[in-house]
């Protein structure tokens, strides 16, 4: 029996209705920038599989930092007890981090950070005296499948069970350069009603809404709002962050900087499942008390797993080297010239790019999970390109080692999904 035939006995995938799409390709190998699969197919992943594995698939270096580490501390509780690997992870993540960051805490996969971040904002308002419940977030974000995370996405078409449970968020559209004075409007409407507790945004890019692209000056002016309301600002950069956008961090490209950021994704390069919570010393500030009631009784088992953090530093390590950093560059230029070539194309309704992210949106109208997105997908993948369209927006984030002939592969699939759309 094939995988894809053992898979159907007692799997049950994400994101999927199983009576649709019954089946699931196999992948038995990655390396680098290439998925081979259990018939041998190669495939380019041009979405570093969701936005994880920048530095290349099975990275030799990050391996062999994971490996020394295995060896050494596998796993320790992190509360009563601390390590090397999460000291030095801390270290260098501040470094890097947009200012103001000052405390990282840990949890373990994009949507408990999330989760972390919308109860460390409750609670920092409730430590205070001040009761503040609701949150406001952008239309069309995502910020995860859990409860706080789903309650603050915008993106709901599937949430239709749980829209009874979830908590009160408040929406505003995303700043386009010409509506700021508009959403300031709706936020002071919402504050006068509600004690707003705190605003959680994808910077600059919001990856699962089809990386959309918002104004920073427009996101700088709503975040400065909110800082002088109180209401603390939440950065998604599961995302973004670590030089999706160019820079470290989308928030580097704007001028206010967050109150909490969260991490994922990247952070362990594709290799471990972990993510970070950070935030200013002003919040950390606010559970300090002789109260234990005012401590953050919020954990996860595997928190600060020494493994995930001995590949997060070596992640690190490689995200800061003038190689990495100089491909980030080149790939962006590609994309800049890749923009200029289609962007008149009958077929094309608008492109827009940042950093290693490209997307263009197809005049075609197409549901999110349609039949003629999985026709692309096919096309794509019968061509050797995996690429994840999402609604009719095809998007590319390759990792940060792609070669010059991986990457025009990549482009040529995509011209030629142009002509016969
Ligand atoms: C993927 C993603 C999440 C959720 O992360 P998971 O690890 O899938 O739970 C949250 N926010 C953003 C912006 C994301 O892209």
């Amino acid at each position: 029996m094939t995988l894809k035939q053992r898979d159907k006995k007692h799997l049950w995938h994400p994101l999927k209705q199983h009576q649709l799409h019954p089946e699931s390709l196999a992948i038995i190998k990655a390396k680098g920038c290439i998925l081979t699969d259990e018939d041998g197919n190669d495939y380019i992943d041009a979405i570093s599989s969701w936005y994880t594995s920048m530095y290349g698939h099975c990275n030799d270096y990050i391996i062999e930092k994971t490996y020394k580490q295995m060896q050494q501390l596998d796993q320790i509780m992190f509360s009563d007890f601390t390590h090397e690997p999460a000291i030095s992870l801390s270290e260098e993540l501040i470094k890097i981090l947009p200012d103001g960051q000052n405390k990282i805490f840990f949890n373990d996969n994009g949507s408990t950070a999330v989760e972390a971040a919308i109860k460390m904002a409750l609670q920092f308002h409730f430590n205070s005296g001040d009761k503040r419940a609701v949150f406001m977030a952008f239309e069309n974000g995502f910020h995860g499948d859990t409860f706080g995370a789903m309650s603050v996405s915008g993106l709901s078409v599937y949430n239709g069970p749980f829209e009874e449970f979830l908590i009160d968020v408040k929406r505003i559209p995303t700043p386009d350069g010409n509506n700021t004075q508009h959403i300031l409007n709706l936020i002071k409407d919402y504050s006068t009603q509600d004690n707003l507790a705190g605003f959680i945004y994808e910077p600059l890019v919001q990856g699962a809404a089809g990386m959309k692209i918002h104004d920073a000056h427009g996101l700088n002016e709503i975040l400065s709002y909110c800082k002088q309301q109180q209401i603390l600002t939440i950065a998604d950069e599961v995302m973004t962050g670590f030089g999706k956008t160019g820079r470290y961090f989308a928030s580097d490209h704007i001028t206010t900087k967050p109150d909490i950021i969260c991490l994922s994704k990247a952070l362990t390069a594709g290799l471990i499942p972990m993510a970070i919570t950070s935030c200013t010393q002003a919040i950390y500030d606010a559970f300090l008390s002789n109260d234990m009631a005012k401590g953050f009784f919020h954990c996860h088992t595997y928190s600060a797993n020494p493994i995930a953090c001995a590949t997060a530093i070596a992640g690190i390590e490689l995200l800061i080297s003038s190689e990495i950093q100089h491909n980030i560059k080149q790939i962006s230029k590609a994309h800049e010239a890749f923009e200029l070539k289609i962007k008149n194309h009958p077929n094309v309704k608008s492109t827009r790019h940042i950093g290693v992210i490209f997307a263009l949106d197809l005049h075609t109208k197409m549901e999110r999970y349609g039949d003629l997105r999985d026709k692309l997908l096919k096309f794509f993948m019968d061509r050797g390109v995996f690429l994840r369209p999402l609604g009719n927006t095809i998007y590319i984030q390759v990792p940060y080692v792609i070669s010059d002939t991986q990457l025009k592969k990549v482009y040529q699939v995509i011209e030629e999904a142009l002509e016969i759309v």
